[in-house]
Order: structure tokens, then sequence, then C-alpha cells
């Protein structure tokens, strides 16, 4: 599923289900940033890949925010940002920022940016 244009290269932003450490997760990623194992089993990007642009959807799992949804990708990339809402430790205590696209990691966060939840 294409979600948008990559914010570096143009190229499609396409959805995928892809399983990550055992577990299920989604992968956002410009189809010139192609990844895979080479021999010794480094997952490096491939040879033809022209762009680095990837998120995964635990991306922002260190702020407990469990997934990126599809929804929020393509706000992203429509926008060029979008507001993610994260949270403290234990779950408790939501808070809501701004994301913005990142060529090497994908997706970043503007802390320094209050959120008016007011507009949300
Ligand atoms: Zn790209």
């Amino acid at each position: 599923m294409i979600l948008g244009q990559c914010p570096y290269c143009k190229g499609n932003v396409i959805s995928k289900k892809i399983t990550a450490q055992g577990k299920k997760i989604k992968l956002y990623s410009c189809e010139n940033a192609k990844k895979e194992y080479d021999e010794s089993d480094t997952y490096v990007y491939t040879a033809d890949s022209t762009c680095r642009f990837r998120i995964y959807s635990n991306a922002l799992l260190r702020w407990n925010k469990r997934s990126i949804s599809e929804y929020e990708v393509k706000k992203l990339l429509q926008d060029g940002q979008t507001v993610v809402r994260l949270h403290g430790r234990k779950g408790t205590k939501e808070y809501f920022k701004y994301a913005i696209p990142h060529e090497e990691y994908g997706v970043s966060i503007l802390w320094d940016e209050e959120v008016n939840e007011e507009s949300l």
C-alpha cells in the first residue's frame, strides 16, 4: 500500500508487514531504500538503494508509543509533520509532540515545540 511520497527522493513510501526480532511490526519504507542480509548476515542497504528513508512502526517505543499508524505516516508525508501521542513511564501521563521525517532515523520528535492540544 502506497502511503505517500518520500520527502527526500520523491519515491513512493510503501507500507508492509514484517517480523523483526520475533515481533510483527509494520515497516513504512521508501521504495528506493531497500535492505537485505549480506553474506555476513548483516542487514544492509542494497547496492541499488538510493535513499535511506524507512520508518519502523515501533520507532517511538522508547517513549511508550507502541505503534506508528499508517494514518500518522500519511500525514507525516503529506504535511511534513504529524502529532504523536507519547506516554511517560508505566504508561501514565500522555503528552503530544510533533514528529517530522528524518532522513536516517525515519522519524524524529520536536521536543522543544509545544503542541496546542485544543487544535487536535
Ligand atoms: Zn526516498
